[in-house]
């Protein structure tokens, strides 16, 4: 059975504790290699190898820092066919997905911040001809950086990638569900040439290993991503030791659909904002809201595409659909499902788990499933559901959509659908998120700020928020 090791100091090491934990591939429900089980003492040993490392890192000149990451990207981009396979197995993904998309961002994102920090500057403001005041940013210490599941190699680099490229050591922990692509990044960082203790990967358990990080007193940075109830159990530890947080926490995003939309491109893009990744994207679109005039001929395209949709095999081209990430989120899910029964949703599609015949008949697979009959303000429609369960309502006036698109503790993203572009803007004011999509779902431009309101998160990443993020400022003031 394969073992995934720590990276430590430079190192592949075995846990202290002597521990695994099982990995189990999710398509088939087997466990197929060992994450390490670590605790406290091994983040410790992190934290000491970054400590060590930080003055030749953070001292490094800028190309020579960008060398190293340019290195650590075009590898990933040669190892792009293991990578993706190991992402498919551990997360359940289709192959093709983690190829085309997950695993060249995750190349993308260290390319983007190698080159990024060699235009990152700081702002100067001059006092008439009497005083000068300039702006430092340094690299800060040993960050902390904790990422999900649901893509777990992106999610994971498109953290590491700017602290690493701000001058930083980083001290990081990958969900326990999927470790297998972050093991690979650490050996492709030794075969990079990155010095030893600048990144250091600690796998293991969220309340043992990911709570000694975010209580450790020397690491004074945390940048997370994950679920709303662990963003604020991480800020609840925090805040009296005065950390600096970066929070990318959960979603409910309403997808808006007005009459005068692009109606092929709308139901296509839809399906696509729907169910990617068995719709375990924090970006997903679960709430669908159709201008009246056009509900029924759209529920009815729709839920016909949706119909055509491959659940199975995540290793086979055909599959659209492929595996939820574990047997507990399988489970979560599916109890949803009955939830939206009971409060009165009619299943318009799915709402069953899938056996498909073979390898995978014992795999965690749900159909993909759309529920009508459902007022925006119950359970179906307020809570975070991560997977393959959207709710779909129509609405008369903008007003009235606005209303329930803004309803609930969330705001990371929306999706507006309409060829007038006056109501476009209009509606994008007014929607509580952090990111709006106008007649496009997913198009990233990693120079954006990327986050959510209200109890989506705290903080931006992307682009130079990220730098900044990871950079401690001080205002230089002279007098002449
Ligand atoms: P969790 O919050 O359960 O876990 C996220 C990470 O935090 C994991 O590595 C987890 O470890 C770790 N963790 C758990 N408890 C603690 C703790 N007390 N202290 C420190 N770390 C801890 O989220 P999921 O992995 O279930 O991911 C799904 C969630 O992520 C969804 O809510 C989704 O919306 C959100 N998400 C948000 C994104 C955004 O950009 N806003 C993007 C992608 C996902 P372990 O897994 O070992 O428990």
């Amino acid at each position: 059975m394969q073992k995934i090791l720590n990276y430590i100091d430079g190192n592949l090491l075995e846990p202290s504790t002597g521990q695994y934990l099982d990995n189990i591939n999710p398509a088939t429900a087997e466990v197929y290699s060992l994450c390490p089980n670590s605790d406290a003492s091994d983040v410790e040993l992190a934290y000491q190898a970054a400590a060590a490392a930080f003055p030749i890192w953070s001292e490094m000149p800028t190309a020579k820092r960008s060398k190293i990451m340019m290195r650590i990207a075009q590898l990933i981009e040669q190892n792009i066919d293991e990578l993706a396979l190991a992402e498919s197995i551990d997360q359940g993904k289709p192959l093709w997905l983690a190829k085309n998309g997950e695993i060249p961002r995750a190349q993308e994102n260290f390319h983007f911040f190698a080159t990024a920090i060699e235009h990152f500057a700081s702002e100067a403001h001059a006092m008439g001809a009497h005083a000068l005041n300039y702006t430092l940013r340094t690299p800060i210490g040993v960050v902390a950086c904790i990422s999900p599941w649901n893509l777990p190699l992106y999610l994971f680099t498109w953290k590491i990638a700017p602290a690493l490229a701000a001058g930083n050591c980083v001290v990081a922990k990958p969900s326990e569900i999927t470790p297998m692509t972050a093991f690979l990044l650490s050996k492709i960082c030794i075969e990079a040439g990155l010095p030893k203790g600048v990144l250091n990967i600690v796998h293991g358990l969220g309340p043992s290993v990911g709570s000694a990080m975010v209580a450790h007193p020397n690491i004074s940075v945390i940048s997370f991503t994950g679920g709303t109830k662990t963003g604020a159990e991480i800020a609840r530890v925090a805040a009296p030791m005065f950390k600096k947080l970066s929070l990318e926490l959960g979603g409910k995003n309403p997808n808006i659909i007005f009459a005068d939309c692009d109606f092929e491109k709308t139901v296509k893009e839809s399906v696509r904002a729907s169910f990617t990744n068995q719709g375990e994207i924090c970006l997903c679109g679960s709430r669908i809201y159709v201008e009246r005039s056009i509900y029924e001929k759209f529920k009815t395209a729709f839920v016909s595409q949706v119909q055509q949709l491959v659940v199975g095999d995540p290793l086979l081209d055909e599959t659209k659909v492929g595996a939820i990430a574990s047997k507990m989120h399988f489970e979560k899910v599916l109890g949803y499902i009955e939830l939206a029964k009971e409060e009165g949703g009619t299943i318009l599609c799915g709402g069953n788990a899938v056996s498909p015949e073979g390898r995978c008949a014992n795999g965690y697979f749900i159909a993909p499933t759309v529920v009508e009959g459902l007022g925006h303000l119950c359970r179906t429609n307020q809570e975070e559901i991560f997977g393959p369960l959207v709710t779909i309502q129509p609405f008369d006036t903008e007003a009235e959509v606005l209303e329930m698109a803004n309803s609930t503790s969330y705001g990371l993203a929306c999706t507006i659908w309409t060829e007038n572009l006056n109501k476009a803007h209009r509606v994008a004011a007014q929607i509580k998120s952090g990111i709006v999509w106008i007649n496009c779902w997913l198009l990233r431009d990693l120079r954006t700020p990327f986050g959510g309101m209200k109890q989506s998160g705290v903080g931006r990443e992307g682009g130079w928020e990220a730098l900044r993020f990871f950079t401690e400022m001080k205002n230089v003031c002279v007098k002449f």
